[in-house]
């Protein structure tokens, strides 16, 4: 590779989870501290991070096409680096077949990325996929500007070795950060102008720490000392494991007002034969009793989950199982996907792959009821009034977009701020969002 001009814009292109958000955030910043700027909408950057997801198959073949089509107005390609899940699982493989990446760098590793650019100016290709995550926190510049909702990485890697899945071995084991240190980002983060934090982790439920007074304390101990910040006024985490939740954190929901009626508390499937084969370590009954906790401790929170469809061996009577647990759960929003076999785990090589039209045919059938129950929960919120956090403009002039307590993305116009939170009658029913009208200012 040749040696280049060093870059003076970036972009950085974030898929998958927002736990990539989150990183893709924190590269920008170590950019910035560079002086490099990002490219302005439309324009060309002179460096390019993707920042990928390998969770399922079509995540991880979109990369490759990304590098191909990545190209400036001049015919020249920019400086590419690779970033995140698809780095860490194939970062040789990269290097081989895109001569065109400089740079290939895990999700732990990217702190090091300011000197991987020196390389690749000099002309240099280099491949980081180290693991150190809590070195990779410290390395980190201060949070500087953030949004009025905002992510804040508390937990990383997962344990769990579910028997689809490729995090286990992409953002490898379980680690929590201090609490000094979460304590320390969370009040930049409101210093910079963030009203609510959403604390991110694998498995975010799995956080433990020990509190400025020595004493250990788990996600439920974190959000009450968060919940102590004057100007944070909301607080949400995800995602959460049903084998780590706690007798804590259920009641967190209802003693905490900052933390939101929100949960999210993937399922997969509703067939203990496929939860076992999945190796999810609950049944679907104990999961059903878990959200009657959630709900008892505050009755209006809103549920979501996730799914798969088509995992190896899914039964039709698997599959009802699974229409089951949804129609008895009501959730308020859920994501469901295609099983994707992933190279290295154990679900991979199983007998009995379910074929594609069947898992397409399961797949819309499961959307059709997921939803009609959220549209069915969008319906009953109209005509509450409740806080909206405003997040950014519409696209109509006038028109705010913020979130409800409840997650719901909600539509109103008015010359607020953004940032603010206003009191807004929720006024019609959409199928993924609300339309609202303001009441009134509200200060929490
Ligand atoms: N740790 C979380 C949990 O246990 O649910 C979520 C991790 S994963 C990034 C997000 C979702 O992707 C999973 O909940 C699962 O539904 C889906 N997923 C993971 N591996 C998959 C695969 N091989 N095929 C299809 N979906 C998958
Ligand atoms: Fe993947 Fe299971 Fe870990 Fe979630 S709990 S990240 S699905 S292995």
């Amino acid at each position: 590779m040749r040696a280049t001009s060093p870059p003076k814009t970036y972009r950085v292109k974030s898929f998958g989870c927002q736990m990539n958000v989150y990183d893709g955030e924190r590269m920008a910043e170590l950019l910035a501290d560079r002086g490099i700027v990002p490219a302005p909408e439309g324009e060309d950057a002179d460096l390019v991070v993707l920042n990928t997801c390998h969770i399922r198959e079509k995540a991880a073949e979109k990369v490759y096409s990304d590098i191909g089509r990545l190209r400036k107005a001049d015919g020249s390609k920019p400086l590419i680096a690779v970033a995140g899940c698809v780095a860490q699982a194939e970062g040789e493989e990269i290097m081989a077949r895109a001569p065109s990446v400089s740079m290939v760098v895990g999700p732990q590793a990217y702190h090091r990325l300011p000197e991987m650019l020196d390389k690749a100016v000099a002309g240099e290709r280099t491949t980081d996929t180290d693991m150190p995550p809590i070195a990779k926190f410290d390395a980190l510049p201060a949070r500087r500007r953030a949004a009025p909702s905002a992510f804040l990485t508390v937990q990383e890697g997962c344990d769990k070795f579910c028997t689809y899945c490729v995090v286990p071995y992409t953002r490898g084991a379980e680690i929590s950060r201090p609490f000094a240190d979460l304590l320390a980002e969370a009040e930049r983060l409101v210093a910079g102008g963030a009203r609510e934090i959403t604390l991110l982790g694998q498995n975010v439920n799995a956080w433990t720490g020990e509190d400025h007074k020595g004493r250990a304390i788990g996600l439920d101990g974190l959000i009450r000392e968060l919940a102590t910040l004057p100007d944070l006024a909301r607080i949400r985490y995800t995602t959460s494991h049903p084998m780590d939740v706690t007798d804590g954190l259920i009641a967190a929901h209802g003693e905490i007002d900052k933390l939101m009626p929100f949960l999210h508390l993937p399922v997969q499937s509703g067939s203990d034969p496929i939860l076992k084969a999945m190796n999810r370590s609950h049944d679907a009954d104990g999961y059903l009793r878990l959200l009657e906790r959630f709900r008892a401790a505050r009755p209006d929170i809103a549920l979501s989950g996730d799914f798969i469809v088509g995992f190896p061996g899914e039964s039709e009577a698997d599959f009802e199982a699974t229409m089951q647990l949804v129609d008895a759960v009501g959730y308020a929003q859920a994501f469901s996907f295609k099983y994707s076999p992933r190279p290295g785990t154990p679900a991979a090589t199983m007998a009995d792959q379910v074929a594609p039209e069947v898992m397409d045919e399961r797949l819309q059938r499961l959307q059709a009821a997921l939803n009609r129950d959220q549209m069915a929960f969008n319906q009953a919120s109209v005509g509450k009034t409740c806080p909206v956090l405003v997040e950014r403009k519409g696209k109509k002039p006038g028109q705010l977009l913020g979130k409800s307590p409840w997650l719901q993305s909600v539509w109103f116009d008015s010359d607020v701020s953004i940032g603010e939170i206003v009191e807004v009658e929720l006024a019609e029913a959409g199928p993924n969002s609300m339309a609202g009208r303001v009441r009134a200012s509200a200060t929490t």
